[in-house]
C-alpha cells in the first residue's frame, strides 16, 4: 500500500574529492555505510545510501571525485559519475567553506552544466571558518557561477546545518512509491561493505602510493555456529614491493589494518568477527579490465 503522497527519489553527491561527500552521506544516513579518509579519491564505487521516512525515500547515490579520468580505473569513475548524473531528480553539489577554491572546483562545475534535475549546493566544513561573517561573500560568489535551486551551508562533521539540507533535498522528489524496503540501508551486498572497510583502514594506515594500489576481495564471508562472522579477504597490490609495505615488520602492519577493520565490522554487524588477511601481488590490476570487473569495479546499469 503505497499512500497517495508518498515521494520517492535518486540524489547524487557530486563534488570534488575530499570535501566531506561521503561523511555527509553517512550524515544523512545516520550511520556509516561510505568510507572516508583523510586522501582524496577514497571512493571509487558508485553506493547508494537509502533513507526511508513515513512519506518518503531517498536513495543516495555518493560517486568518485569529479577529476580527470587517468588510465582504465579512471575511465571508471568518470563512467560511474556521467551514468549517475543521468538518472537522478537531484543533486547535491559539495564544496568546502573554508578556502575560496571555486577555481579547482570549475571541472566539476562544467559537468554540472548538462545535468537536468535541480542542484543544491551543500557549502561543507563550515566549522573550520574563523569567522561566520566570511560565509556570505562565499555564497554569493557560488550563486555567481551557476543557478543553485538553494545554497546550503553545512558541517557535514558535527551536523549543523544539515536538516535544512535535507529538507530541501526531500522537496526535489517527485511522487512515487518506495524503491525499496523500509529497513534496507543500501543496495551494496555484505561483503562489498567488508571490502571497503578493509580498505578505508588501508587508506588510513599506509602511505604515498599503497593506498591507490590496493584493492580488496572477500573470499568468503560465514557465520559460525558460534554466532560469531569468520571472514576471509585478500589485499591485492601491483608489486612484491607494496606487498612487504602492507604486511610490516613480522606482520605489524598487516596486524593493524586487521584490528582497525574488526572493530569496526564488529560494531556493525552487532557480532564476534574473525578477520583473516592475506596479501597478493596482481600486478598493474589498475590497468587490467578483466581484473577490475573481478575486483567488483564494474558498471551497473
Ligand atoms: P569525499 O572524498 O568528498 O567523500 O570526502 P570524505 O567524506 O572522505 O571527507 C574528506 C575529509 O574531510 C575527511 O578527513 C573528513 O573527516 C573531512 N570532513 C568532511 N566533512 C567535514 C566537515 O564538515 N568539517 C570538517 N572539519 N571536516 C570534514
Ligand atoms: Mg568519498
Amino acid at each position: 500500500m503505497v499512500p497517495e503522497d508518498h515521494r520517492s527519489g535518486f540524489v547524487a553527491i557530486v563534488g570534488r574529492p575530499n570535501v566531506g561527500k561521503s561523511t555527509l552521506l553517512n550524515r544523512l544516513l545516520g550511520q556509516k555505510i561510505a568510507i572516508v579518509s583523510p586522501k582524496p579519491q577514497t571512493t571509487r564505487n558508485r553506493i547508494t545510501g537509502i533513507r526511508t521516512l513515513p512519506r518518503t525515500q531517498v536513495v543516495y547515490v555518493d560517486t568518485p571525485g569529479l577529476h580527470q579520468p587517468r588510465g582504465k580505473l579512471g575511465e571508471f569513475m568518470a563512467a560511474t559519475i556521467s551514468q549517475a548524473l543521468e538518472e537522478v531528480d537531484g543533486v547535491v553539489f559539495v564544496a568546502e567553506a573554508p578556502e575560496s577554491r571555486i577555481a579547482l572546483d570549475e571541472s566539476a562545475l562544467a559537468a554540472l552544466r548538462e545535468v537536468k534535475a535541480p542542484v543544491l549546493l551543500a557549502l561543507n566544513k563550515i566549522d573550520l571558518l574563523p569567522d561566520k561573517r566570511l560565509l556570505l561573500p562565499r555564497l554569493e560568489a557560488w550563486a555567481a557561477r551557476y543557478p543553485f535551486r538553494e545554497l546550503i551551508p553545512i558541517s557535514a562533521s558535527t551536523g549543523e546545518g544539515v536538516s535544512r539540507l535535507e529538507a530541501a533535498i526531500l522537496a526535489l522528489l517527485p511522487a512515487g512509491p518506495a524503491f525499496y524496503p523500509p529497513d534496507q540501508l543500501t543496495d551494496q551486498p555484505e561483503t562489498f561493505f567488508v571490502a571497503e572497510t578493509v580498505r578505508e583502514k588501508i587508506f588510513l594506515l599506509t602511505r604515498q602510493e599503497i593506498p591507490y594500489a590496493a584493492a580488496v576481495r572477500v573470499e568468503e564471508l560465514a557465520e559460525r555456529e558460534s554466532g560469531q562472522l569468520y571472514i576471509r579477504a585478500v589485499i591485492f597490490v601491483e608489486q612484491p614491493s607494496q606487498k612487504a609495505i602492507v604486511i610490516g615488520e613480522g606482520g605489524a602492519m598487516l596486524k593493524r589494518i586487521g584490528q582497525a577493520a574488526r572493530r569496526e565490522l564488529e560494531a556493525f554487524f552487532g557480532v564476534r568477527v574473525y578477520l583473516e588477511l592475506w596479501v597478493q601481488v596482481r600486478r598493474h590490476w589498475r590497468r587490467n579490465e578483466a581484473a577490475l570487473r573481478e575486483l567488483g569495479y564494474r558498471l551497473t546499469s
